[in-house]
């Protein structure tokens, strides 16, 4: 098979997949890789599961086409199991994307739409925090701050802004500073991945938040893209801090890489002023189609089944001690952090000053079959993310960990001059 017109932007060459079983990726010259970031903190049950093979081709045979804002068996079914389930109770309203970057764009909106159907037409600003990323279209790089994937687009992006991502009482002079009754919504990562490296914050912070959004009428948005449906070792990020936000948006883990699946999750305050207003929230013509809803609903009960979450959360101090003990007292390492099975190795280095040394380790990593996320964002800007599946075993985090820290060796010792 020709590669060479796949790359959109030419000039690499990507390896070729053709399976996948538990932790491990197969490549069609025969290289067994061991994914230790789960795609992009994605794959939740691990790769290879016949079960969803199965679920998919039965949803396909069902074999009709309705618009998102009808009812379907898997759609009903894939509520049912979120709300029962899954969300905190108070969030018992449920809208399907393809993806994180669609669901975060429809938080936005619903955010704003609530505002003018209560009559607070003067709320439109959505405010982020400096360390963060949610998502790649227009409105979700406006509300992020990842430096990289905003870079020279800026003039397209609405200049919003940003909150400090740690100090509680710094966002509540940005908000005094910003005038309250102009904001619509705050949102957070509960875990920043992308930009961040796996950076948690304080304790107190997103309660604080939620007290601060409460106090001035402000929408919390929790972004749990890459944190949902597991990935810290409770179900949602907001739980380590007991916060409930307004709105909770998913994607990733949710479909488990097998589906293309989103969500934003919701309560009656939020929705039904739409509703008293008559106002509607237009979807994307592909939204929570039965395969994405079918597929789902297999990942969640297969969590389920297996007990999952928890395992994300005994599989994660694991691999948070073994990068501890091979890592913390590496010149190039600043930091160790992270919640579950969703870690981050801060890196740093003279020479590196826009993500170079990242690149690198990456590279070195995945030339020693193992793929490592890269991460990193002013003022972080090199960083590694790791977000196995939750199937993985001891033995396959102590050789991502082994593999890493090669990696990092080999990597600064090219950078070196
Ligand atoms: N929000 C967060 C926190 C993410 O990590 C991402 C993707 O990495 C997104 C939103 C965007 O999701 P997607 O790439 O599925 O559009």
């Amino acid at each position: 098979m020709n590669a060479s017109h796949f790359p959109f932007v030419p000039g690499t060459t990507p390896i070729t997949v053709v399976g996948g079983e538990g932790s491990y990726l197969f490549t069609s010259d025969g290289r067994r890789i061991l994914d230790a970031c789960g795609g992009a903190i994605v794959s939740n049950i691990g790769h290879g599961r016949p079960e969803i093979g199965e679920a998919a081709a039965a949803a396909l045979n069902q074999g009709a086409y309705v618009v998102p804002l009808w009812a379907t068996e898997a759609r009903l079914r894939l509520v049912d199991r979120l709300t029962s389930s899954w969300l905190p109770k108070s969030l018992n309203r449920c809208l399907f994307t393809s993806g994180g970057s669609e669901a975060v764009d429809v938080a936005i909106r619903v955010a704003r739409q609530h505002h003018v159907a209560t009559g607070q037409t003067q709320r439109w600003k959505v405010l982020g925090r400096e360390v963060s990323y949610h998502g790649a279209t227009l409105s979700t790089l406006s509300v992020g701050n990842h430096d990289r994937r905003r870079a020279s687009l800026e003039p397209l992006l609405m200049e919003l802004p940003k909150i400090s991502p740690s100090d509680a009482d710094s966002v509540a002079k940005t908000i005094e500073a910003e005038d309250p009754a102009t904001i619509a919504a705050i949102i957070v990562e509960p875990v920043s991945g992308a930009s961040g490296g796996a950076l948690v914050p304080p304790d107190d912070y997103l309660g604080r938040l939620r007290s601060l959004c409460d106090e001035h009428g402000i929408l919390l948005i929790a972004d749990e893209v890459m944190t949902g449906f597991g990935r810290t070792g409770r179900r949602f990020g907001v739980d380590h801090s007991e916060t409930i936000p307004d709105l909770l948006v998913a994607g990733k883990g949710l479909g488990g890489g097998y589906v293309p699946a989103g969500g934003v999750f919701a309560g009656d305050k939020v929705v039904e002023p739409l509703s008293v207003a008559g106002a509607t929230v237009m979807y994307y013509t592909f939204s929570g189609s039965d395969i994405v809803c079918a597929v789902s609903d297999r990942v969640l009960q297969i969590m389920q089944d297996e007990d999952l979450v928890n395992r994300a959360a005994t599989m994660g101090s694991r691999l948070n001690q073994l990068l501890h003990d091979a890592l913390a007292d590496h010149p190039n390492v600043a930091d160790v952090r992270g919640r579950g099975l969703l870690q981050g190795v801060e890196l740093v280095s003279p020479t590196s000053t826009g993500g170079e040394l990242t690149t690198k380790v990456v590279a070195e990593a995945l030339s020693r079959d193992c793929a490592i996320y890269p991460a990193g964002s002013a003022p972080i800007p090199d960083a590694l993310l790791f977000g196995p599946p939750f199937v993985c075993t001891d033995k396959e985090l102590e050789q991502m960990v082994d593999i890493c820290a090669q990696s990092i060796d080999a990597a600064v010792a090219s950078l070196t001059p």
